[in-house]
């Protein structure tokens, strides 16, 4: 499986969210041979809804499918306890997380899950997230549920 890729795909959406002024979240849902069920974005800003994260986008545009376990989600960032939760919910079997500097989210939560982790540390999903974290604070800390004290 080529996970670098599959990032590709999560990492358009994220840009995609980026130059629309939202939060560079992006996501998708593979099969067991690596074809795109869903992909998505974080629409926090765009449809002032803080319940479509990418991974919950990226889900939902997948449709129904009977069984998680054979399935890849590949994420821009370190997935947050609403996705993390979502992940465990339906037993997703493989996480492929761009990036957990800018956010480290709940890895070892997932593993303990059983859920097989696979960490990418890709230098350009750092850096938008990176980007965007010093251009709109704000945003940031509000879709991770954190005061912004600044
Ligand atoms: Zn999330």
């Amino acid at each position: 499986m080529n996970y670098s890729n599959m990032l590709t795909v999560a990492f358009e959406e994220a840009r995609t969210g980026f130059d629309e002024g939202g939060v560079p979240v992006g996501a998708a849902l593979f099969d067991c041979e690596g074809r795109v069920l869903g992909r998505g974005r974080n629409r926090r800003v765009q449809d002032g809804d803080p319940s479509v994260h990418g991974e919950t986008d990226a889900f939902r545009k997948a449709g129904r499918q009977t069984n998680y376990r054979d399935k890849i989600l590949v994420t821009t960032l370190a997935p947050c306890w609403y996705c993390s939760g979502l992940i465990r919910q339906f037993n997703i079997g493989t996480v492929v997380v761009g990036e957990s500097v800018n956010f480290s989210g709940h890895l070892d939560w997932l593993r303990e899950a059983g859920v097989n982790v696979i960490e990418l540390n890709d230098a350009d999903c750092i850096e938008l997230m990176r980007r965007f974290i010093e251009q709109s604070p704000h945003i940031w800390f509000e879709d991770i549920g954190e005061c912004d004290n600044a």
